[in-house]
């Protein structure tokens, strides 16, 4: 795993908003980031989650993150706005942006998958990640060191037979990736990239892969010095790349 020593306040003075920050990879990035010295917007379907999540920054670090329930499968185009709206109220600018939250939905070949969860895939991993972006690029570009995030999986980048719409929407998460990162190179300072967890001990590994050991899967907190790098300065170099947590060497792509 990625060798890195952050320092302590590498994110002081930062806001960054983290979807689905209740479980998984988005509750450990969260704890994280605040850790680090953020302040961390905490997004996400399940409010009880999103207050254990809150209750523990608070503890360790008072005062460094607030709640803004957002479901991404039922919230309309004007949710987005007054997310937006409320941000801008609380904060300079937005200096991170954590696409995490996603569906898995069934695995099954494309002949029998069911549309209603292709629309739901579609819904939170697609359009959601499309909407809270373009609701937040104003924010994030007063940032001097904008970071845009979003979470790729292997899947996404080869397809794969029974990943379904899992995996279609996944491409497109990069496909979004990559225009945004074409569109901003030359006018703005955010940084857009994507990142691909792999193979991590959560809800979600654990409703793929029903009978693996979870104990020989890297946890999410271990994945953290790449979050934590994307986030902070050190990143400045890298834009437009789709980058492998578990293989992570900064001069890849
Ligand atoms: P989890 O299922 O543990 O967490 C997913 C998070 O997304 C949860 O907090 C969940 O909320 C939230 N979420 C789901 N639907 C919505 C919605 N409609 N609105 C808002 N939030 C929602 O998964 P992981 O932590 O494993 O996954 C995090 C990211 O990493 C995902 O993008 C996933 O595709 C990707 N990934 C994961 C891999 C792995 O092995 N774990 C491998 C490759 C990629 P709630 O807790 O309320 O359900």
């Amino acid at each position: 795993m990625f060798d890195y020593q952050p320092a302590k306040d590498l994110l002081a003075g930062k806001t960054i908003l983290v979807t689905g920050a209740g479980d998984g990879i988005g509750r450990a990035a969260a704890l994280s980031f605040a850790r680090h010295g953020a302040n961390v917007i905490l997004t996400g379907r399940t409010q009880r989650k999103l207050e254990k999540v809150y209750d523990q920054i608070e503890r360790e670090c008072p005062k460094q993150a607030v709640i803004q329930p957002l479901d991404l499968l039922t919230a309309g185009e004007n949710d987005y706005q007054v997310l937006a709206d409320s941000l801008d109220e609380q904060y300079p600018c937005l200096d991170g942006l954590l696409h995490n939250a996603a569906l898995l939905g069934p695995r099954s070949p494309i002949e029998h998958y069911p549309h209603k969860e292709w629309q739901d895939l579609i819904q939170v991993n697609v359009n959601g990640a499309f909407l809270l972006s373009r609701a937040l690029l104003p924010a994030l570009t007063k940032s001097t060191e904008g970071r845009l995030i979003f979470t790729a999986s292997s899947v996404g980048r080869e397809g794969r037979a029974y990943w379904g719409a899992y995996s279609v929407t996944k491409f497109a998460v990069e496909g979004l990736m990559q225009v945004l990162a074409d569109e901003l190179k030359n006018t703005s300072s955010i940084r857009v990239n994507s990142l691909n967890p792999g193979g991590t001990r959560t809800q979600m590994r654990h409703q793929a892969y029903p009978a693996e050991d979870p104990a020989n899967i890297p946890t999410p907190e271990s994945l953290m010095p790449v979050y934590l790098y994307m986030m902070g300065p050190d990143s400045n170099n890298l834009h437009g790349q789709a980058l492998d947590v578990q293989a992570f060497n900064p001069r890849q792509g």
